[in-house]
């Protein structure tokens, strides 16, 4: 697969708006966009330092997969993105080298971003993710 750069950083967080302010007021970022992606129980907040974002998702529902996430680790580091040339060939690659996936065929991700996870157990515990600008 061919990496263009890190993407985002996706960080779990319990409350978006708390979360939003410190970034905001501390870091002195500023929010460009707050979005729901229905398909993964998530508020997202974006903010951009440099080529690569801030992702801050917050889950809309205890079952889905952050709030799950933040039930049994508590809020904190999520995963890492990062910005691949081909996603459909980025994921055919990494299974052919014996890596698990969580999505064999990309998604529909934030920001149109078509997008697809690697299992952590392949990834040395780092919920890795793929994707793809397509609009680009
Ligand atoms: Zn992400």
């Amino acid at each position: 697969m061919e990496v263009t750069h890190i993407e985002h950083i996706g960080i779990a967080v319990e409350n978006l708006e708390q979360s939003i302010a410190f970034y905001e007021n501390v870091m002195g970022l500023k929010c460009y966009g707050i979005e729901e992606v229905q398909d993964q129980k998530v508020r997202t907040a974006f903010f951009k330092v440099g080529d690569t974002k801030i992702e801050l998702l917050e889950s809309t529902s205890p079952d889905g997969p952050i709030g799950k996430f933040v039930e049994k680790k508590g809020q904190g580091m999520h995963h890492i993105a990062f910005a691949v040339k081909n996603i459909e060939d980025s994921l055919k690659n990494a299974e052919e080298k014996g890596v698990k996936l969580i999505d064999t065929t990309p998604r529909n991700g934030a920001e149109g971003l078509s997008i697809g996870f690697l299992h952590p157990k392949s990834t040395n515990g780092v919920l890795t993710e793929l994707c793809e600008d397509k609009n680009k």
